[in-house]
């Protein structure tokens, strides 16, 4: 059945869908498309998931289409991803070409008929050139962190994302100084998709066990694409000095994005740095596992995303919301979603991660704690209600570019 924003009055309350509603008369029949660079796996695809069939409950006709692109431009486009956050990768000219290349292409055979075309990441960024002098609106939605890029591959960059209309950040820390309007719009999770939804006992005990987990002894999870920045060796690290005091086991769970070809490698170092220990549980997850994600974030006692660099960081509210406290690493969204000693804890090191998942561990009532109030964070601040309500306000804002007060009643 078709999801209805009516279907989060429970969570959210009445008077929220009320005012969302409302809102969104104002921008009734718009056309909004959204692209990106893939279908399935990471959390841009995650959010489009969610968010563009409540928009289209909405009355606003939104749309989500995706650029094609073959092995060499996911290669380029990964470098572009990795340099844009700052770490050393060699940027060629033949780089560049290939992904003019695939752009080109793209422009041949998309349809941009659209009020609204919003674009997703770099990947498909190229795609303003298609911008005439005509009504649409072009956005560009930048869900990492590009506050200290490498020099080359921002310079080929820079030139096509000022030619949009605005451009959306996470927060305002990742932004950069451009010539066009920012907006910050932080991500969000939907509370009643397969990931997030209240599971049954029952069925979290069953997921845990059908993986090999013991469900009777503590879990440490980390649920991440196999990507260096997300640092899995890190987590096992980490694990093995708790391990020395504190009996519990270690799940890594994650799979692979069509758009991230370094996956496999950084698998297979995670693989062969887990071997020989039968409780760390490295599980490889097909594309559509949200339910046992669910079930194994539910059934863990605490939750890592000890990431060293970061976009938002979407594992960190889904496992929040389950009311688990989060250890994360002091980078991007993860800094807005783990308050430190609040919800969780921040850590810069394997050690530090090691040191407060001894704390929580020795302590239930601490956890306790931190994950109530990790759960009413997410409520306030990133459930996918708010976002939907971003969206309208960037159609209505859109609208009125030189206003800096929009009068709606
Ligand atoms: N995820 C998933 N399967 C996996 C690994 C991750 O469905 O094997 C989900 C995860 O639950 C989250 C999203 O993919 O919803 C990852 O988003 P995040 O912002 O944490 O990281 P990204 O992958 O975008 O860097």
């Amino acid at each position: 059945m078709a999801v209805t924003l009516e279907d989060y009055a429970g969570v959210i309350g009445h008077a929220v869908v009320d005012e969302i509603r409302a809102l969104a008369q104002r921008v009734r029949g718009r056309r909004f498309k959204n692209i990106n660079s893939t279908a399935v796996g990471g959390g841009v695809a995650e959010l489009l998931t969610r968010i563009v069939p409540l928009l289209a409950d909405l009355g606003i006709d939104a749309t989500w289409d995706v650029i094609k692109g073959n092995q060499a431009f996911f290669e380029v486009t990964k470098a572009f991803h990795n340099a844009l956050q700052g770490k050393p990768e060699t940027i060629t000219d033949a780089m560049l070409e290939t992904y003019l290349e695939t752009t080109e292409t793209n422009l041949r055979s998309m349809n941009l008929d659209a009020d609204v075309i919003l674009i997703h990441d770099p990947q498909p960024a190229g795609l303003i050139q298609a911008r005439g002098n005509d009504h649409r609106r072009w956005v560009w939605r930048c869900h990492v962190d590009i506050s200290n890029p490498q020099r080359k591959v921002w310079d080929f960059l820079q030139p096509f994302v000022e030619r949009y209309d605005g451009a959306i950040f996470s927060m305002p820390d990742f932004a950069r100084q451009l010539s066009i309007p920012q907006y910050m719009v932080p991500p969000s999770i939907d509370p009643l998709s397969d990931k997030n939804r209240e599971l049954d006992e029952e069925e979290i005990r069953c997921t845990l066990e059908r993986f090999g987990i013991d469900p009777r002894r503590p879990i440490l999870t980390q649920i991440s694409r196999f990507d260096r920045f997300k640092d899995p060796l890190g987590v096992i690290a980490a694990y093995r000095m708790v391990r020395k005091r504190f009996d519990c086991q270690l799940v890594l769970a994650g799979g692979g994005a069509t758009d991230d070809p370094e996956g496999e490698e950084v698998l297979q170092q995670v693989r062969e740095e887990a071997a020989g220990d039968p409780d760390i549980h490295v599980l490889e997850l097909p594309p559509f596992s949200d339910l046992a994600i669910n079930a194994l974030v539910r059934g863990s006692t605490i939750v890592f995303q000890k990431s060293i660099r970061e976009g938002f960081g979407l594992t960190v509210s889904e496992a929040l919301w389950k009311r688990k406290p989060v250890i994360g690493g002091a980078v991007g969204g993860i800094k807005l979603q783990v308050i430190n000693g609040v919800t969780g804890y921040l850590v810069h090191s394997p050690e530090g991660a090691a040191y407060r998942a001894l704390e929580l561990l020795g302590n239930p009532e601490l956890r306790r704690v931190m994950g109530e109030n990790g759960y009413q964070h997410v409520k306030q601040n990133f459930l996918v209600t708010r976002h939907v309500e971003d969206a309208v306000l960037l159609l209505l804002a859109l609208d009125h570019p030189d206003e800096d007060i929009v009068r709606l009643w």
